[in-house]
């Protein structure tokens, strides 16, 4: 099996030059992975914008409608950190079909990756934080609603909480939500998921991977759920401008080799999304290029 991908060259759009938040890297990406032999064309699976009905089992209609016709308040479009333009809420849209796309693409090949995804501070009925759908909220909304699967698990690994996510599903036994975060980043008010692991500021890699390695295939094997949607964000880095943990890119490499091992080798089919990430685009986009290393060679190791 060829790795699947999912990608869509309007992910980049246009943002005034000045902007902090690095919009061109989802572009930079297809090409990296392009360079490196593990994106070809054929591979490749494009999606198309997520239905209005299935964004609605997660995002009231007052919010995305208000959002599409820029009719957030100031202070709701300051606290989302984005314009409302117009590329910029097509590719809102698609993103979201993009994270649904790649996890029935998992359910199919046991795995698969999304050069996109991963925007867990966005709330049922307000954005934040560069987040303005919840992407693996709606992918596991829509998927239960279908019958498609009957428990999916949230590893959430970017540096910041998956807040949004964790309020979103607190009450959906179906769903259980794991968040491992550095405590003293971004939101400064916590949400409760079903297991919270906040690490101490400087956390470098072998104390990282201490603290994952038992606790993740633990919970696998505890909850066996039909799907994992893994938030590979990136910001765990010790280079990036906003996360405050110390990981090298072997860090991260290895973080993703064991999420992406711990679930294969329990044959349970696993979603990658990228995440968090700020810095240069060109070290940034290498960095985010490390969940898809992983995944080719895991989807390898484990005779995909
Ligand atoms: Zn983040």
């Amino acid at each position: 099996m060829r790795l699947p991908l999912v990608y869509h060259p309007a992910y980049s759009a246009p943002l005034p030059s000045s902007h902090r938040f690095p919009m061109a890297k989802f572009k930079l990406l297809r090409t990296l992975l392009e360079e490196q032999g593990i994106a070809r064309d054929e591979q490749i699976h494009r999606p198309l914008p997520v239905p209005r009905r299935w964004l609605e089992l997660t995002h009231s209609r007052q919010y995305h409608q208000a959002f599409a016709r820029g009719e957030l308040l100031p202070a709701e479009q300051r606290r989302i950190g984005l314009p409302a333009t117009t590329p910029l809420v097509q590719r809102t849209w698609l993103a979201v079909g993009g994270t649904l796309l790649t996890a029935r693409l998992a359910l199919e090949h046991g795995v698969a990756c999304h050069l996109a995804g991963g925007t867990h501070h966005a709330y049922p009925d307000h954005g934040s934080g560069f987040c303005i759908f919840n992407d693996c909220a709606v992918t596991a909304q829509v998927l239960l609603a279908e019958g498609r699967v009957q428990r999916l698990m949230v590893i959430d690994l970017d540096v910041h909480q998956g807040d949004a996510t964790a309020a979103i599903f607190a009450d959906e036994p179906r769903v259980f939500t794991l968040s491992v975060h550095c405590g003293s980043n971004f939101p400064l008010r916590k949400q409760q998921s079903d297991v919270d692991l906040a690490l101490d500021d400087g956390l470098e890699d072998d104390a990282y991977l201490e603290a994952i390695g038992d606790l993740i295939p633990t919970l696998l094997d505890q909850e066996q759920p039909d799907l994992v949607l893994y938030n590979a964000g990136v910001d765990p880095h010790r280079e990036d401008r906003l996360g405050r943990l110390q990981l090298s890119d072997q860090g991260l490499l290895n973080r993703d080799r064991l999420v992406l091992d711990s679930c294969l080798r329990r044959n349970i089919p696993i979603a990658t999304v990228i995440g968090g990430g700020y810095d240069d685009l060109k070290p940034l986009v290498i960095r985010h290029g490390l969940v898809f290393r992983a995944a080719n060679e895991q989807a390898r190791l484990h005779g995909l």
